[in-house]
């Protein structure tokens, strides 16, 4: 189980839940947004171009996000496994990734869904305070998730896991790793 996946709408805690999922499978974590957030700080002509999107919470076209991975899942450290946190964010993504897993003799081994109430989310964002943090960019990233992203759930079928996302963080890492170990 190296190959995974994770979905949930921005704010389900991915990326904490990511980063302690990857010490324990000594995986890469895997993050577009952070990619996207580290051209930006770079000020990189791929940062230029993307920007407007972050800025208004709108996703970034597929073709730029698609080749970012496609450069990133390259990498010596991802080819043992991953996790992928905040793509695929549609099915057209999702069909990407399989071809490069597929190319590469691999594919997703399991994908964990967060669940969690948006009006919970809406109020860890808005305490968060990153610059794409406020209430209207915070609710078109909400509505894009349910639209875009969570069709993918049934993309995946048999291979989605379902976690509650509610509670404290070590506690849901530990939920993820029971859930993922009964799947073995
Ligand atoms: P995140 O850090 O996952 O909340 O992503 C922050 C922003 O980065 C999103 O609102 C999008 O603008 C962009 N982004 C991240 N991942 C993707 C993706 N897979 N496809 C398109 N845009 C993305």
């Amino acid at each position: 189980m190296t190959r995974v996946v994770l979905v949930g709408p921005p704010g389900a805690g991915k990326g904490t839940q990511a980063t302690a999922l990857s010490r324990e499978f000594g995986v890469p974590h895997i993050s577009t947004g952070d990619l996207f957030r580290a051209h930006i700080a770079n000020n990189t002509e791929l940062g230029q171009d993307v920007k407007r999107y972050l800025d208004s919470g709108q996703l970034v076209p597929d073709e730029v996000t698609n080749e970012m991975v496609r450069e990133r899942l390259d990498e010596p450290d991802a080819r043992g496994g991953f996790l992928l946190d905040g793509f695929p964010r549609n099915v057209g993504q999702a069909e990407v990734l399989g071809k490069i897993l597929g190319d590469a003799g691999t594919s997703v081994d399991a994908v964990v869904e967060f669940k969690i109430d948006e009006d919970v989310v809406v109020e860890r964002l808005l305490a968060r305070g990153r610059d794409d943090d406020n209430e209207e960019v915070i609710r078109r990233r909400q509505q894009i998730y349910r639209s875009e992203t969570e069709p993918l759930l049934d993309y995946y079928g048999t291979a989605v896991i379902t976690v509650d996302a509610v509670g404290d963080v070590d506690e849901i890492t530990q939920r993820v790793l029971s859930a993922l170990r009964d799947r073995t």
